[in-house]
């Protein structure tokens, strides 16, 4: 099968193996080429282990400090005539090469909410693995069965109390337009707290402790994202931004029961907004992406999830105390990002942009070349005009 990009609204709705298998060893290499993380983790838990933080971070562990690793995700092998998404070829290339590195990787594809695939990981650990030194929550979901109740809850993006209207990007036809987004109700907005907030990221914590599955020390982690102003009333003061509040109210939960357990700690990292499957739902974020990009491509400062993951194992968790926290508690990978300058550049180009000057003001060019190659195309030393075959197993 000859597999092109086939781009419907925001994604992509094939994807190359070939692409994805040279995507992973491109990050394998940074991570390389780094040198290794001295203390870094040897057996680790990654819950939305097959595409964005959570694969940089699997990949980051095991190349960075030889760790062993289950991954957890929920992703569509292929079908009859189509292709299986990204995260599945992802994650069968990561395992081969972690594998072929005499690493140790697993994985289980399913719902990471369910309390049936909680109970299969915990086979898997305690017969493959022993305690887990580091858990790394990055699930980015729109909906959540709830375990004990069977509801099934919705999440949304969509700002609180009033209506909010911004420039956006339809990032693959290139057109600028306004966008009128009406306000979440409160079941909308306890919803996305179900689904995105820390009450899963809990029980996970929980089922490796009652299993006696945490090492002692262990330290988790989960991601958040702040950004700038221009985008504060669809993120941080959205639906999404109250998920995120309670995502930190579990970090403190969790914080206090694993310094309990032998002074481990747990945290949320605000990390940089980046193109990946989730944040490319978001309104308003992927134009806000493409003046980031650009300013921060011009200043050399530009990173991807495989940079940002590897800066914050190698400079902050692993580097002997040198956990900065800001004054709520949280590591800042956003801190480039977030630089005076660099938010001043995007204020000043915000107001100009216009379908005819996107290509000008901003790096749209380098967004789409990012959002295909999520889905393993535009990877140099691929040929794309190759049959390929699309049915890959692990
Ligand atoms: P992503 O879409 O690339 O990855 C999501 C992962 O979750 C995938 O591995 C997917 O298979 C898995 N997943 C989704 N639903 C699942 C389920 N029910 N069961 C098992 N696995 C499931 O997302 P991402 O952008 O890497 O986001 C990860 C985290 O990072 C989120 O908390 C997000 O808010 C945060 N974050 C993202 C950005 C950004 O710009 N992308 C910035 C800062 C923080």
């Amino acid at each position: 099968m000859i597999i092109k990009p086939k781009v419907r609204g925001f994604v992509c709705v094939t994807a190359h193996p070939t692409g994805c298998a040279a995507h992973i060893q491109e990050q394998i290499h940074h991570v390389m080429s780094k040198g290794s993380i001295n203390h870094g983790p040897k057996k680790i838990l990654v819950i939305g282990a097959s595409t964005g933080y959570g694969l940089a971070s699997r990949i980051t562990a095991a190349f960075g400090s030889g760790a062993g690793s289950l991954g957890i995700f929920f992703e569509r092998p292929s079908e009859d005539g189509r292709t299986a998404t990204p995260g599945w070829y992802n994650s069968i290339a990561f395992t081969r090469a972690a594998r072929a590195a005499g690493l140790y990787a697993e994985n289980l594809n399913g719902d990471a909410f369910s309390t049936d695939i909680k109970q299969q990981a915990l086979t898997i650990i305690a017969r493959d693995m022993g305690p887990i030194d580091l858990v790394v929550y990055s699930l980015a979901s729109p909906r959540r069965t709830h375990p004990r109740t069977g509801v099934v809850h919705k999440s949304v993006l969509k700002p609180l109390g009033a209506p909010y209207t911004n420039k956006t990007v339809d990032p693959d036809k290139g057109i600028v337009s306004e966008i009128t987004i009406e306000p979440a109700n409160e079941q909308e907005a306890a919803d996305t707290v179900a689904v995105m907030g820390g009450e899963d990221w809990e029980m996970w914590i929980q089922a490796l402790a009652d299993a006696k599955l945490l090492a002692p020390g262990a330290t988790s982690m989960a991601f958040s994202y702040l950004g700038p102003v221009h985008t504060w009333p669809i993120y941080k003061d959205g639906t999404i931004g109250r998920a995120k509040v309670d995502l930190e109210r579990a970090a403190r939960a969790i914080d206090a029961k694993l310094q309990a357990h032998g002074g481990g700690r747990a945290f949320i990292s605000v990390n940089k907004a980046l193109v990946t499957q989730a944040s490319s739902a978001i309104p308003v974020v992927p134009l806000y992406i493409s003046i980031l990009y650009k300013i921060m491509k011009a200043q050399g400062t530009h990173e991807g999830c495989i940079e940002q993951m590897q800066r914050l194992f190698s400079t902050q968790l692993y580097a002997n105390g040198r956990l900065n926290f800001d004054a709520e508690g949280r590591t800042r990978v956003d801190d480039w990002e977030m630089r005076p300058e660099v938010q001043a550049a995007i204020s000043e180009i915000w107001p100009q942009v216009t379908t005819e000057n996107l290509a000008q003001l901003t790096d749209i060019t380098g967004y789409r070349a990012e959002f295909l190659k999520l889905f393993g195309f535009g990877l140099p030393g691929v040929n794309y005009d190759a049959d390929v075959e699309p049915h890959v197993t692990f």
